[in-house]
């Protein structure tokens, strides 16, 4: 069977502070006379359920466009359960615990998606981070990894990424930063349908507006 992972965007749902709010303008509409209903969406490329493209953070990097399909589909996807709290950091340690020389996908749950109905601001602004060792640990030493899929809202936290430039994104993104291939970000993901299925593929397929930045992700998994 099927699970949908991404969540439905719209205007009242929890996004990164200062990110512009998601708006649908209905341009026709037949309750007043119009031939059919058309609408005009004014969607911010970090809003929902999205894909981090390396032109995100690189000049250099690609954009939606260009990736290949190949990069949005797991055959070895890996579900980990690592509990986390507000600001919390998941460390190189919580990864190493895991045997994940095959995966091509972590889907990592810190139990953050119970809160983005519960604590909404709190998910905005308190969630938490991957470390940078841990960044630099799926990029340098999980050959076949090409997407980390968190339930949480940025994988850096927020005030540590803007302080500091923004620096696991750029470990991960960046061509400055490795000669490896980068590693594209799926951010805040709804993991919790995955509770206690036996995981066997995920789709993460973006919408490509051409030179994009990143990208809604239509996020499904396939399961037993
Ligand atoms: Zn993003």
């Amino acid at each position: 069977m099927y699970l949908e992972l991404s969540y439905i965007i719209k205007k009242s749902a929890p996004i990164y502070p200062n990110n512009p709010a998601e708006r649908l303008e209905p341009i026709l509409r037949q309750d007043n006379g119009d031939v059919c209903n058309v609408s005009m969406i004014h969607h911010f490329t970090h809003n929902g359920t999205h894909l981090d493209t390396p032109f995100h953070h690189d000049p250099k990097g690609e954009k939606i466009e260009t990736i290949p399909l190949e990069k949005f589909i797991y055959e070895h996807p890996v579900l980990l359960n690592i509990p986390k709290k507000y600001c919390e950091e998941i460390t190189d340690g919580d990864l190493k615990k895991y045997d994940l020389q095959q995966a091509d996908a972590l889907l990592i749950r810190t139990g953050f998606d119970e809160l983005r109905i519960q604590d909404p601001v709190g998910y905005s602004v308190m969630f938490p981070g991957v470390s940078m060792a841990a960044a630099k640990y799926m990029r340098e030493e999980l050959p076949a990894l090409k997407s980390v899929i968190i339930d949480f809202m940025s994988i850096e936290k927020y005030l540590d990424g803007n302080r500091q430039g923004y620096p696991v994104h750029h470990q991960l993104l960046c061509m400055s930063t490795s000669s490896r291939r980068p590693v594209l970000i799926i951010e805040d993901a709804n993991l919790k349908p995955l509770v206690g299925k036996n995981l066997k593929r995920i789709f993460a397929l973006p919408m490509r507006f051409e030179g994009t930045d990143g990208a809604p992700v239509g996020l499904v998994a396939e399961v037993d």
